[in-house]
């Protein structure tokens, strides 16, 4: 653009730009009105150092030099500058995302139970969804492939039953099945054997046994008195995208009353408006992420019943249990 010949009215000019258009480019990424904000964008450095804390059994150490993640068999990971298309924020998510590298997937920042307890009257920021970027080829290295792949690189399905299920996958040899103590009726859930889950996991069942009587009565309710299950591992993309990988087919994820369809945010009424809802008590989440698992009722796509194994969101260091 041609601006007016005298230097110093360019240079006002310029000012006056950027003090008016800064406003449209950095308020969506901010929630400014709320005057905290939820982009991390740590540095490469921070982002290498949380993912060697949280995954102490697979990456061993970082090349500063590169910017790369180096695995006990010296894989070889890019951690990313953080740069990534705002794919799964959008609603509905489009279909097809990239997979974000190590540093997007800690743009932005988990808000633990600790800092921040959702609820309607307060619910996630927009754009909230912090953990919904996920390092897949990490994933893959260290949980097992999800599927095998079709000539053209798309992922291999079958059609089982009404639901597209992933096949042809490595990933079930690394499972094993933890007992979920807190419904009526007992459960096996199964979980990931690497970075010790399984074991995390057993850590949260027994932890939750010592939860207070009002908050194992509120989940037995939602739990419909046996009627809803947990589940684990499950083969299958999520449900509002059609070719996203869900995490429960690495055997990370778990789903604590997945029939109660009670808080999950495309199950909820948004004709009027978007509403937070959810049914979990705060004791039971804060359990879960005492032990590396991060909550889905921190999104603002909300998916309450859901809970992830991402230590590395919580700023949590975990020690090695040798890989399976
Ligand atoms: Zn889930």
């Amino acid at each position: 653009m041609k601006l007016p010949g005298c230097r110093s009215l360019r240079i006002v000019l310029i000012f006056l730009g950027i003090f008016f258009l800064s406003p449209l480019i950095f308020a969506p990424l901010a929630a400014p009105m709320y005057g905290i904000s939820i982009q991390a964008a740590p540095a490469a450095a921070e982002v290498a150092r949380r993912f060697l804390n949280a995954y102490p059994d697979f990456l061993v150490s970082y090349d500063a030099r590169k910017n790369e993640l180096i695995g006990w068999d010296g894989a070889r990971f890019p951690v990313g500058d953080g740069a990534y298309a705002d794919c799964p924020t959008q609603s509905p998510p489009p279909p097809c995302c990239p997979p974000p590298s190590p540093a997007a997937s800690l743009r932005i920042r988990y808000r633990a139970t600790t800092e921040h307890w959702p609820t309607e009257n307060d619910p996630p920021f927009p754009g909230e969804n912090a953990g919904r970027l996920r390092p897949l080829a990490l994933w893959n290295y260290m949980y097992g492939s999800p599927a095998a792949k079709n000539a053209d690189g798309s992922w291999r399905t079958a059609l089982v039953g009404k639901r597209l299920e992933l096949v042809g996958g490595d990933v079930e040899k690394n499972l094993a099945a933890v007992p979920w103590k807190l419904a009526a009726n007992d459960a096996n859930i199964r979980i990931n054997r690497a970075n010790g889950i399984n074991q995390r996991l057993a850590a949260v069942v027994a932890e939750l046994e010592g939860v207070s009587e009002a908050a194992r009565a509120q989940y037995r309710r939602i739990h419909g008195g046996g009627k809803t299950g947990v589940s684990g591992f499950y083969p299958r993309f999520i449900r509002a995208a059609a070719c996203e990988i869900s995490p429960h087919a690495f055997g990370v994820a778990i789903d604590i009353h997945w029939q109660a369809g009670l808080d999950y945010w495309l199950d909820s009424p948004q004709s009027d408006g978007y509403r937070y809802r959810s049914v979990i008590p705060r004791e039971i989440v804060a359990v879960f992420e005492r032990h590396g698992f991060i909550w889905g009722g921190q999104w603002r796509h909300y998916d309450g019943m859901h809970f992830e194994y991402r230590p590395e969101l919580l700023g949590l260091t975990m020690p090695p249990v040798g890989r399976p």
